[in-house]
């Protein structure tokens, strides 16, 4: 199981590549008591990013108590997961030092 952590809303979320079986098979899952956002690392790759996508949602949606429904989490799932797909260098090509200041270019 390999792990990682992504801050979100200020929280630190501890982000987990686990087994289908520990997941009964779901494409991920969001535990915001435990701030872990767990993967199914058998899912195909493009599967895996998109549900990191979402399970960030679920979080942002927490945390910011945004009250989104499901449908619309999964239908923001789907546009950021395009976007960041179709567009790979959409945050490296800009001219905002922001970010590098910060070294969150990774
Ligand atoms: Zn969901």
């Amino acid at each position: 199981m390999s792990e990682r952590t992504i801050k979100i809303g200020g929280f630190q979320y501890r982000l987990r590549f686990v087994s289908s079986h520990s997941l009964d098979g779901k494409f991920g899952q969001c535990n915001f008591y435990s701030t872990t956002i767990d993967v199914n690392a058998q899912a195909d790759p493009e599967q895996q990013r998109a549900t990191i996508v979402h399970e960030v949602i679920e979080a942002l949606n927490y945390h910011f108590e945004l009250n989104l429904k499901h449908r619309q989490i999964q239908s923001l799932e789907h546009g950021i997961h395009q976007v960041l797909t179709d567009n790979p260098d959409l945050l490296e090509h800009t001219n905002c030092e922001l970010y590098t200041a910060r070294g969150r270019r990774q």
